[in-house]
């Protein structure tokens, strides 16, 4: 299978298999694959159907759109778009089968109305995030809560809510994540007492899974941990045998050795003090290669680390190859594993002060998605199919 060698992701869906099954055993609950974002930058396509393989009939999503990729991908489990979905799409969750967050009495309302046949929900509890939710921080507002289940087009399957800071050792942010395990069990019993008894619960996103367990609840989020990446810097033993499925490489553009006092790139911000080896290699801030990590990370070529000399430009760089042997054409790990050296997204992402998230979702869609399963390629997605 082709696809345009400048740069581009590969990600290995045996080991997205080995992450499953890892988060199950970890879980031992029912388990949604959070997919939002195109799998956090990963290729939502390849990534929910591996889980779909792997026996996982629950998918999250952030939107109407991305619920509805799945289903054209052949997704048939549940879906639960957990953001905002508009009142006027009420019929296109019900003909697809999407089950919809339900945030608020007056959002039921609306959805109800717009309504032909009963909506999916489930109930978002806001037992501490302050974002969407039923607040339910003091207390449980159980007359909403009440008021929004003897809505006529609404079906409640399930109840969830979602942790601030479950990522974290600090003591406060423990006892945090404890008191909104405390607000959502109490919401849990009223509802029941209120005849109300949703049959999917859940509260542990991947830092949750790790570590807190929450037995009244029966099904799990998975994120960030599906792809082998951590929450956070604060994780239990357990989490540490995540591996990441992602690998993302580009090729050596020209190389050159260049005199001492050669200034490198715009705004001249490097100078180089003895006479070095410098390549360009074809990636840039476009393909989702922060600016922000100009002179600052490395990339592996031959195994070997190889600094970012001056700005990262739009769609190239150069780095120091000073001691390497590059040729034109060579490959070079962004992120990833080469010979017995490894550059994580969390290495990359602590140089500019962001999280492992924010870089893999802002890989961009111009650099192809290679998925490789048992030693071969097996998908390529890749906005120049003229090579296809
Ligand atoms: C994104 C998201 C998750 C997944 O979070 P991870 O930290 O990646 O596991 C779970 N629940 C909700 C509501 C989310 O928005």
């Amino acid at each position: 299978m082709k696809f345009l060698k400048r740069t581009w992701c590969e990600i290995d869906l045996n080991t997205l298999e080995y992450n499953i099954h890892l988060i199950r055993c970890t879980a031992q609950k029912d388990v949604m694959a959070i997919v939002k974002a195109n799998a956090y930058g990963h290729g939502d396509k390849q990534v929910a159907l591996t889980c779909q393989q792997c026996g996982i009939r629950r998918f999250g999503v952030s939107n109407l759109n991305e619920a509805l990729m799945l289903r054209r991908f052949g997704i048939t489990g549940e879906i639960l778009i957990l953001g905002y979905t508009a009142p006027e799409y009420a019929d296109l969750l019900v003909k697809h089968r999407i089950t919809q967050a339900l945030i608020s009495l007056e959002y039921g309302q609306a959805l109800s109305a717009a309504a032909n046949r009963p909506v999916k929900v489930h109930l978002k509890l806001d037992t501490g995030m302050s974002r969407v939710g039923f607040f339910a921080q003091d207390g449980v507002p159980i007359d909403e809560l009440k008021a929004t289940a003897a809505l006529p087009n609404l079906e409640i399957e399930g109840v969830f809510s979602h942790f601030a800071c479950s990522d974290s050792f600090v003591e406060a942010d423990v006892r945090y994540a404890n008191w909104q395990i405390k607000n959502f069990d109490r919401a849990l019993n009223e509802l029941q007492e209120a005849g109300i008894s949703p049959s999917v619960i859940h509260i542990q996103n991947s830092a949750g899974i790790l570590n807190y367990s929450h037995p009244q609840s029966n099904c799990v989020r998975a994120g960030i941990i599906l792809y082998g990446l951590h929450p956070s810097e604060d994780i239990p033993p357990v989490g540490t045998e995540l591996k990441p499925i992602l690998t993302m490489k580009t090729i050596v553009e020209q190389v050159k050795a260049i005199p001492a006092g050669t200034q490198i790139s715009y705004g001249c911000t490097f100078t180089t003090d003895t006479d070095r080896t410098v390549a360009t290699l074809a990636v840039g801030y476009a393909d989702g290669y922060f600016r922000l990590l100009s002179n600052r990370a490395d990339v592996l070529i031959h195994g070997k680390r190889c600094r970012v000399l001056g700005r990262v430009c739009m769609d190239q760089m150069i780095v120091d190859v000073t001691g390497v042997r590059v040729q034109m054409g060579d490959e070079a790990v962004l992120i990833g594993r080469d010979g017995g050296e490894e550059i994580r997204v969390e290495e990359l992402a602590g140089h500019i002060g962001t999280i492992n998230y924010e870089l893999v979702c802002d890989i961009s869609r111009r650099v192809p998605r290679v998925y490789s399963k048992n030693g071969a390629i097996v998908d390529v997605v890749d906005d120049s199919l003229h090579l296809q």
